[in-house]
């Protein structure tokens, strides 16, 4: 019950994007989360107000609840700037009427402009300054105008102005924590977001070189702080500049992309891979042993030997690895003296011929 109220919010909030990481995209979630709450508050005013025979308020507020879903609907059909101005200009009319002509200034009715200008700040762009500050402007002379008139509410008892005092001010205060809350889990979420695509090779969808080596710092310190056997590996394509101008660079391309996701299969959960550059990659297994790092390297060796590339002419393109080896040492006390073995190891392999495995170090933990 509970997670079906939820996803329906976020439903509405995401109403009329298409992309979820739009840069507009805090604006966007505001003016759909105004629009409920000015939908709830105007249902909320119908019944109130129905039920105690204030039909011209009831009228004015089933008004104010047609507006809403229509402001809703223009976000759902990608009108974003009408949906962003029909909010504050509705607001600042049903704020004013009521205010002036129905409650009366003493209803505290005017502090709802607050509302308006909170939605200024957030919904309105830097390059739309000039409308937040016209929006800002007209919502605070408005505000001062209440103030200083002092209008007698021609529908409020004292024990009704009382209560809609308290009202108002709840309800101001839970939109600014509502709104400010909003925005800082779309900022946290665009933020995680922002970080997977700085972590991630464009190309491939693995780990890029920078998360990858900042992976071989934290394990390469875990595993000497535990004394625990810890195995680096480079992996290299072979002659993969002939694949490049035999079967043209899109096609260099795909088979980058195809035994990536081949290797990303072989290895184990607890391994991390990552795109060192170019046609390498490194493959850190932590907690193994150097022979069984060699068997789930041969393993990944076979595989992507055993693959069928294929190009849209329909040519297979035979591809093969070599892959260097090197476990943790206990004089080692840089991740960089391991990865220098490991690509000693991936020369060695290619001086014997390629297609093969070769280890650099001997496991001393
Ligand atoms: P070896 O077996 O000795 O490793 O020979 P190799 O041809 O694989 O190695 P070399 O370093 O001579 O060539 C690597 C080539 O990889 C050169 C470069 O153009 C190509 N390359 C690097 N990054 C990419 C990429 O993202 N896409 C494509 N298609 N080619 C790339
Ligand atoms: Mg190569
Ligand atoms: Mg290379």
């Amino acid at each position: 019950m509970f997670a079906s109220i939820k996803t329906t919010i976020n439903k509405l909030l995401n109403l009329g994007f298409d992309d979820e990481f739009d840069n507009d995209l805090n604006q966007k979630h505001v003016v759909n989360f105004s629009y409920m709450m000015f939908c709830a508050s105007s249902l909320f005013m119908l019944v109130v107000f129905a039920t105690r025979s204030m039909y011209a308020v009831a009228f004015f507020s089933s008004l104010g609840l047609l507006i809403g879903l229509a402001g809703l609907r223009y976000n759902y059909i990608g009108h974003f700037s009408r949906a962003q101005w029909l909010m504050p200009v509705t607001k600042i009319a049903q704020v004013t009427i009521l205010s002036v002509f129905y409650f009366g200034t003493g209803s505290g009715f005017h502090w709802f402009f607050l509302n308006v200008i909170s939605y200024a700040f957030v919904v309105f762009r830097a390059d739309q300054r000039a409308h937040k500050y016209w929006l800002v402007c007209a919502s605070l002379a408005l505000f001062l105008m209440c103030e200083l008139l002092e209008t007698r509410g021609m529908l409020l008892t004292a024990v009704d102005k009382s209560i809609s005092i308290s009202l108002v001010f709840f309800l101001v205060a839970i939109n600014f924590a509502l709104m400010i809350s909003l925005v800082m889990s779309r900022l946290k979420s665009v933020n995680h977001h922002l970080r997977t695509l700085a972590e991630k090779d464009e190309l491939t969808g693995l780990s890029n070189r920078r998360k990858v080596l900042a992976d071989a710092v934290n394990i390469f310190a875990d595993s000497v702080i535990n004394s625990e056997s810890c195995v680096f590996s480079i992996v290299d394509l072979d002659h993969f500049k002939k694949i490049n101008d035999t079967y043209g660079h899109e096609a260099g391309d795909l088979v980058l992309t195809k035994v990536a996701a081949v290797m990303a299969d072989v290895i184990r959960p607890q391994d991390e891979i990552g795109r060192y550059g170019g046609e390498e990659f490194i493959v850190i297994m932590r907690d193994t042993s150097l022979s069984d790092a060699e068997s789930v390297m041969e393993k990944m060796r076979q595989a992507v030997e055993a693959m069928l590339i294929e190009t849209d002419h329909g040519i297979v393109i035979p591809v093969t690895v070599s892959i260097g080896l090197a476990a943790i040492d206990s004089h080692v006390s840089r991740y960089e003296e391991i990865l220098a073995q490991a690509d000693k190891g991936l020369y060695a392999a290619k001086r014997n011929g390629r297609n093969q495995l070769s280890v650099q170090s001997e496991y001393q933990y």
